[in-house]
This record gives C-alpha cells, sequence and structure tokens, in this order.
C-alpha cells in the first residue's frame, strides 16, 4: 500500500504552467495577470448521491473537472488553476491512473494547472476547487438579464437525464439511444470557449447543472425579472423527440440536471451575432424565449398558451 506521500508523487503531481509554484509546498502561489479578476468556484461529487460508486475512474475524474469548467464557462472566465481533494476508501493503483488519467485529458485541453489539493482515507469524495481569470468588471453575472432579452441555450437538454432515468429504470432507452446519451452523462463538453465569447454580448448566464427551468430561476430571481420560454423551441435531442410524450422525458428535459450547457440571455437585437457565433464554434445554440418584466416564468405551447409547470429541478434537500 502507497503512503500518502507517495500516492501525491506520484499521481497528484504535475507540471504546472502558469503558477508560480504547484504541488509540494504549504500552498500553491498563483498571480492573476494584469486587468483580469480572479473566478472562484468548487464543486463537490459524493459517491451514491452524484454517481455510483463502481462508476468508470476515468469518467470521473473527467467529470469531477468538468463540472467545475462549467461554472467558469458560465461566469466568461477563463479557467486556469485547479485543486483535487480526494477521499478515497483504498489506494487502488489501477482506479487512481485511470481517474487522473480522466482529470488530467481534459485540464491539458483546457490548459488548466493542477496545483494542489489534499488526500485522506474515506467514503469515496471528489473535490474541486478552480480559479479562472476574467477581465476586471467583465464576468458574466446571474443577475444582469433585461426585459425583451432573448434567452438562449446551447447544445441539446435533457440527453443526460434520459441516461440516468435509463439506469434508474424510470424510463426505457433502446442499447443504441442509451450509446448516445450516456456520454453526456458521464463525460459532459463544458462550453468554455462559448462563455468567453459571450463576454460583452450577453447580459446575463448560468450554467445548466439543476435542470432548465430551475437554472433560468436562479437568472430570474436575481436579475428581478421573468420570462416566456416556448416548450416547441426547447433544442431536443432525437432521443429526446423520441419519448418526448413520456414525463420522465418531460422531466427529464426542463429539470432534469447534469446538462452543462449555458442558458444566457441577449438583447434581441444581437440575435445576428448569437447565430454567427454558434457557426463559428460549430456549436447548437437555440433561442427558447424572452425576458419579461412581469415575474415568474412562463412556459408555453405552440399556440402561446400557458402550460402546467409540475416539475421542479433537483434540490439536495428538496
Ligand atoms: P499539508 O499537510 O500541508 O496539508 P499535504 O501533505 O496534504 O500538505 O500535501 C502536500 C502537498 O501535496 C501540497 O502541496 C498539496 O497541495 C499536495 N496534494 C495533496 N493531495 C493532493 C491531491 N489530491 N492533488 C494534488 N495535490 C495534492
Ligand atoms: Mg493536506
Amino acid at each position: 500500500m502507497p503512503s500518502e506521500f507517495e500516492l501525491i508523487k506520484r499521481y497528484f503531481t504535475h507540471p504546472a504552467r502558469h503558477a508560480l509554484l504547484g504541488v509540494g509546498d504549504d500552498a500553491a502561489l498563483i498571480k492573476p495577470a494584469r486587468g483580469m479578476e480572479l473566478a472562484v468556484s468548487t464543486d463537490m461529487l459524493v459517491s451514491g448521491r452524484h454517481f455510483f460508486p463502481d462508476d468508470n475512474a476515468y469518467m470521473l475524474g473527467h467529470k469531477a473537472l468538468a463540472v467545475n469548467l462549467s461554472d467558469m464557462a458560465a461566469m466568461g472566465a477563463a479557467p486556469r488553476w485547479v485543486t483535487l481533494s480526494l477521499a478515497l476508501p483504498r489506494a487502488d493503483p489501477k482506479w487512481l491512473k485511470r481517474f487522473v488519467k480522466g482529470f488530467m485529458d481534459l485540464a491539458r485541453k483546457h490548459k488548466v494547472d493542477w496545483i494542489g489539493g489534499d488526500t485522506t482515507r474515506g467514503p469515496l469524495n471528489i473535490c474541486v476547487q478552480i480559479v479562472g481569470e476574467v477581465l476586471q468588471g467583465k464576468a458574466l453575472r446571474r443577475d444582469a438579464a433585461k426585459p425583451d432579452d432573448d434567452i438562449w441555450v446551447s447544445g441539446f437538454l435533457g440527453d443526460a437525464a434520459l441516461a440516468l432515468a435509463h439506469l434508474q429504470k424510470r424510463l426505457r432507452l433502446e442499447p443504441k439511444e442509451l450509446q448516445i446519451c450516456l456520454p453526456a452523462l458521464h463525460t459532459p463538453r463544458p462550453r468554455v470557449n462559448l462563455g468567453k465569447k459571450l463576454r460583452g454580448l450577453a447580459h446575463a448566464a448560468i450554467d445548466i447543472s439543476d435542470g432548465l427551468l430551475a437554472d433560468l430561476g436562479h437568472i430570474l430571481e436575481r436579475s428581478g425579472v421573468g420570462a416566456a420560454v416556448e416548450f416547441n423551441l426547447l433544442p431536443k435531442s432525437g432521443v429526446m423527440e423520441k419519448h418526448a410524450e413520456q414525463k420522465a422525458a418531460r422531466q427529464a428535459l426542463l429539470a432534469g440536471g447534469d446538462d452543462y450547457e449555458l442558458c444566457f440571455t441577449v438583447p434581441a437585437r444581437r440575435r445576428g451575432e448569437v447565430l454567427g457565433l454558434s457557426r463559428q464554434l460549430r456549436l447548437r445554440l437555440t433561442r427558447i424565449g424572452k425576458i419579461t418584466r412581469s415575474k415568474g416564468l412562463l412556459l408555453l405551447d405552440e399556440n402561446g398558451k400557458r402550460m402546467k409547470i409540475d416539475i421542479k429541478g433537483y434540490d439536495h434537500f428538496g
């Protein structure tokens, strides 16, 4: 059994490219570039709550970092530095190697330095803290949506939740459909480039981790506005279209969580710029409704009639 220090040396020490000091001291040293603010966020993944204990280690490594990158994306920040605190039931070299590879592959892709952390024995628990840089005063906040803004989302909604619903036997997907939806659940792609490009274009932004309704709801509440969302405009994958009549699928679409897409608001006159960005990034961006002066979230059917919302987003204590 390797000691804690051997573990750190063997698995957790990687060269830091833009830190003054990385792993190995009592603290890492970092310095933001001139004119930049630091964006700081942390997200924890708990076994049995956010993932199954026997989930693939590579995917866990990927997801632990991905959900944190997604928070940087939602702020319009460039992710720079992460720390990883890990409670492990045992030091299993095979598991550790796969986990670290999943984490590092994504870290390299986004040029993020892994500069420290903590390691202890205990029930599997993965906590990442991330620090990013954003131009002074330019971060995308939840409290800046304005009446008549268009509301946009990236990608498709609900595919991750469809996969989870299948695994939990609340809905049945064909093997081929499951294969399409599983990557959304296990290896989400944080929209970091989109977030950076939305600076100076979007008024408000959030990443969808608890479902569209809940997360858009946060923008509305913080901005003191309401929204009218058209159900038919919501971006649905082929798999979602096929199952859309089932309640579990509608739940996944509107309130599923684990999407890690961005929801953002942009003045209506700048619609063309958003569409241009979509082409440039080769990323589907869909206008789903409007910010309204009157508060509350309305969901409208194809005739503009109000639909009943009988579902809520994920709430750990709800
Ligand atoms: P301390 O006793 O001061 O908390 P540790 O022995 O926990 O120090 O950590 C020693 C060094 O190893 C520190 O630089 C710490 O950031 C790093 N480290 C520990 N665990 C991890 C980890 N899981 N990932 C990255 N770095 C780690
Ligand atoms: Mg420590």
